[in-house]
């Protein structure tokens, strides 16, 4: 074996939902080894107080690939680069971009490091809604087109999955959580146990039962993940579950 040039590291890492206790002992460490950490200016501002001897890098929404190369940049003037995401980095968040761009630099070596995803925090905090076949879809149409989404919207629920929706809304996107809950009742025809949690580990965190006729008229923001039950999703004292059939067996 030939001798191998250390690459410079990068590790993009997932924060969970808000709260430390959330992140992983793994994301934790891998943040104090760092010496920069680059993210959105909301999770990094969940940083600062932790971690205040750090380089802090941020960039606004919509300049992912900006910060992607200044993460390659800063790593290669030999700086130690963690690259932050709320939640998991690889549901909706940076790892597959960085992975992408990595190819340009390949002095540059990148470690993915997995965190607590928002459709984990908030079943927890609803119950058990996830333990069968489940579906996450974003219903963001900044990087996919409407048509798209509705119709992995429409196959899901025609084949019974639960639901779990990210980016349910925002200021432009007022109505597509309603959208949403149309094409599903369409497919389903029959009303569903669904589940809402904001700011799930955060301050203000809240979680709600309710159904989908409830569900569509719902103020979701842009830090709400919702849970669309399957056909056999019961509320159990107050809390949203999805048997998994254990006792039918
Ligand atoms: N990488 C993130 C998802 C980023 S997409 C993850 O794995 O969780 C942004 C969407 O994630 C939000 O619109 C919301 O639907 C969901 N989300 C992120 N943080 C959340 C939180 N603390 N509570 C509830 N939903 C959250």
């Amino acid at each position: 074996m030939g001798y191998r040039q250390m690459k410079h590291e990068l590790y993009v890492i997932g924060m969970g939902p808000g709260r430390e206790e959330k992140m992983t002992l793994e994301a934790l460490q891998a943040l104090e080894a760092c010496d920069t950490i680059v993210g959105y200016t909301v999770y990094v501002d969940l940083l600062k107080m932790r971690f205040p001897d750090k380089e802090y890098m941020t960039t606004p929404m919509r300049q992912e690939t900006r910060r992607c190369r200044m993460a390659f940049e800063e790593a290669q003037k030999g700086k130690r680069v963690a690259m932050v995401c709320s939640g998991d980095a690889g549901v909706y968040g940076m790892s597959g971009l960085m992975l992408e761009l990595g190819r340009e630099y390949p002095d540059c070596q990148v470690t993915v490091i997995s965190g607590v995803t928002a459709a984990l925090a908030g079943a927890a905090l609803l119950g058990a809604p996830l333990m069968h076949d489940f579906a996450v879809i974003s219903l963001s149409d900044l990087l996919t087109p409407w048509e798209k989404i509705e119709k992995r919207l429409r196959a899901a629920a025609a084949a019974d999955f639960v639901i779990c929706l990210y980016n349910p809304s925002s200021k432009k996107r007022s109505d597509y959580l309603k959208r949403a809950c149309q094409i599903i009742f369409e497919e389903a025809g029959q009303e569903l146990v669904c589940g809402v949690v904001k700011s799930a580990g955060r301050e203000g965190e809240c979680a709600e039962v309710m159904y989908l006729s409830e569900l569509e008229e719902y103020p979701a923001d842009m830090f709400t993940t919702v849970f669309i039950g399957n056909s056999e999703t019961r509320i159990i004292d107050g809390r949203m579950v999805t048997p998994r059939g254990y006792q039918n067996i």
